[in-house]
C-alpha cells in the first residue's frame, strides 16, 4: 500500500470512529475533494452539516470564514480548520470598524455583506448573500440603496442585474485569486476553441464578466457544465473547480481560463494536514456568543428572502 492510500485509511478510520463529517470547498486539493463526504460551496456545505445529525466533529477543508459559518450554524458541533493559516484576504479587507464607519455615513441604508466575511463583520450586517445569491437578495430588500461587501467585483455584478444603487465597501474589496483573469487571456482561448462557451465568476473583473457566456457561482457553474450543449468550457474561477467539472462531465473538455489561477490560502490544506485535525481535534473555530447570535441572524435572513 502507498504512503497516501495508508494516509486517507488513517483518516477515514479517525472519520468514523469520532464520527466526524468532511466537507471540502469546490476549491481544495482534489485528493481532499475524493475522500470528502461533501464538496460544495461554502453556505452549500454549511447547510449540509445542519442536516448531519449525529455527526459530532464537523471538519471544513477550506478557509477561516467558512468555518466560522459552519460553526454559527451548528452550535452544537465542533468545527475543525485543519489549517490554522487558512485565511480569506478578501474578507480581511472589512474589518468590523469600517463597516461601523459606512453604518455612521449612511445611517439608514441596509447593509448586505457576502458570506466572505468574518463573523464579527457578519453580525453588523442586515443580511448576508453569496455569490449565488447575491442579486436576489438585493431584489427583494425593500430599498433601493444598499451598501455592500467587501468584494466590488460582485457589488458591480449586483447592480448590473438589480439597477439598485450598490456603495461598495470596502471601494475596492477583491479575490487577489480572480482577478488575475484577464480579458485577453480569454480572447486568446476563445480564438483557439471557437466552439467553447465561456464560465465565468461574478468575483472576476467587469471587463472579464461581460465576455462571459455564464456568470455564476462554483455550484452554479457545476449545473452550467451539466446543462450546456456546449463540450468546451472556458473556466474563470480558482483551479480546484476543474478536478470536479472534470469528474462530473468525463466527456466535455474544460479550460482553464488561467492556469496559474490558484488560492493559496485554500491550498493550504493537505492530506496530512486532514489527518492531524482529526487526530489532534484542531483547529476548532469558536465564536463568541453574542457575534455568533447576531451573524446566524444575517444568515437566516438570507435563507428566509430566498424561501420567499
Ligand atoms: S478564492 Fe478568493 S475569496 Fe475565495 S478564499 Fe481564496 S482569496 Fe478568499
Amino acid at each position: 500500500m502507498n504512503k497516501t492510500q495508508e494516509l486517507i485509511d488513517k483518516i477515514l478510520k479517525l472519520k468514523r470512529e469520532k464520527k466526524a463529517v468532511i466537507l471540502a470547498h469546490n476549491y481544495q486539493r482534489p485528493e481532499i475533494q475524493d475522500i470528502a463526504d461533501y464538496i460544495g460551496d461554502s453556505i452549500e456545505l454549511s447547510r449540509k452539516a445542519m442536516d448531519e445529525k449525529e455527526a459530532k466533529i464537523i471538519v471544513f477543508s477550506a478557509v477561516d470564514f467558512m468555518a466560522e459559518s459552519a460553526a454559527i450554524l451548528n452550535p452544537e458541533k465542533k468545527v475543525l480548520l485543519p489549517s490554522k493559516g487558512a485565511r480569506c484576504p478578501m474578507a480581511q479587507m472589512l474589518p468590523v470598524e469600517q463597516i461601523r464607519m459606512w453604518k455612521k455615513k449612511y445611517p439608514n441604508v441596509p447593509v448586505v455583506l457576502y458570506v466572505n466575511t468574518l463573523a464579527e463583520a457578519k453580525a453588523e450586517c442586515d443580511v448576508c448573500c453569496t455569490s449565488a445569491n447575491a442579486a436576489k437578495i438585493i431584489d427583494a430588500i425593500d430599498a433601493e440603496k444598499v451598501l455592500f461587501g467587501p468584494d466590488h467585483n460582485l457589488a458591480w455584478h449586483a447592480k448590473r442585474k438589480t439597477g439598485k444603487e450598490i456603495i461598495p465597501i470596502p471601494e475596492k474589496g477583491f479575490c487577489p485569486t480572480h482577478i488575475l483573469f484577464q480579458k485577453e487571456d480569454i480572447e486568446i482561448l476563445k480564438n483557439e476553441y471557437p466552439n467553447a462557451v465561456v464560465a465565468v465568476h461574478p468575483e472576476c473583473m467587469p471587463e472579464v464578466q461581460l465576455i462571459a457566456d455564464f456568470i455564476g457561482s462554483t455550484s452554479q457553474m457545476c449545473r452550467f457544465a451539466k446543462e450546456t450543449e456546449a463540450n468546451e468550457i472556458v473556466i474563470a474561477t480558482e483551479n480546484g473547480l476543474l478536478h470536479r467539472l472534470k469528474k462530473e462531465n468525463p466527456d466535455k473538455n474544460f479550460i482553464p481560463a488561467y492556469s496559474d489561477a490558484v488560492c493559496p490560502n485554500m491550498k493550504l490544506n493537505t492530506l496530512e494536514k486532514l489527518y492531524l485535525t482529526l487526530k489532534n481535534e484542531q483547529y476548532v473555530v469558536t465564536v463568541p456568543k453574542a457575534v455568533a447570535k447576531k451573524a446566524r441572524k444575517a444568515l437566516e435572513k438570507m435563507f428566509t428572502l430566498l424561501s420567499q
